[in-house]
């Protein structure tokens, strides 16, 4: 199975991330651990050229294809040997992320992101996404509580709306992949939530 856990900046995903992991864990469940945009040491290359802040403008369509370049090293050499070898796959990020922040946040057609997604994918998508979901201000206090900023989070707070609001969307059009979890919960209770889903999948 392959698993992936979305939501802004500051919900809390990488400690999810590690609970997912944990849990599986104790149910031995054999599986592997990955993030996006990268996973694989060159698209690791790659997420650090969209991170960095830079003084050049960055445009919109050099960055989707860039997170759909590192997406292919990664689904092609990391996710699906993985997957056919018989582990489960948990990935913090997927490409619900790039129709969050490219779609929604950049502004890019969502018609194109989906091709983009046929192309790379071929019809492989997660078998659940965790969705972290938080009003956008709650995150960004406490990403830039963390310090230094990446060039996505030095994005207004507009930019981090306009993703929720399609992440919400997604989730509510395919109840049956997303599990949407209110990330302002107590952190005990959100991790309740996440082991109730991943039991399902078990
Ligand atoms: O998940 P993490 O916070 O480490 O992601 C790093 C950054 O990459 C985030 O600031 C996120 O906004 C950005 N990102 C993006 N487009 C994607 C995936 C991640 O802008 N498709």
């Amino acid at each position: 199975k392959f698993i992936s856990i979305e939501g802004l900046e500051g919900v809390g995903k990488s400690t999810n991330v590690h609970f997912v992991s944990d849990y599986l864990f104790r149910n031995s469940v054999e599986h592997i651990v990955t993030r996006e945009p990268g996973g694989t040491p060159l698209a690791e290359d790659i997420r650090r050229l969209l991170l960095e802040p830079r003084e050049e403008a960055v445009d919109a369509w050099c960055e989707l294809l860039l997170v759909f370049g590192a997406r292919a090293q990664h689904l092609n050499t990391k996710i699906r040997p993985a997957l056919e070898e018989g582990f489960w796959v948990v990935s913090d990020r997927f490409t619900d992320a790039t129709f969050a922040y490219q779609g929604a946040g950049r502004g890019l057609p969502m018609g194109d992101i989906e091709h983009l997604e046929q192309l790379v994918q071929r019809g492989l998508k997660p078998d659940l996404t965790i969705l972290l979901d938080a009003p956008a201000d709650v995150g960004l206090q406490r990403a830039s509580a963390r310090g230094a900023l990446d060039r996505f989070e030095n994005e207004r707070l507009p930019f981090f709306e306009r993703a929720r609001d399609v992440y919400l969307a997604r989730a509510k059009a395919d109840p049956q992949r997303y599990l949407v979890v209110d990330a302002t919960l107590p952190l005990p209770m959100v991790q309740q939530h996440i082991a109730d889903g991943l039991s399902k999948l078990i």
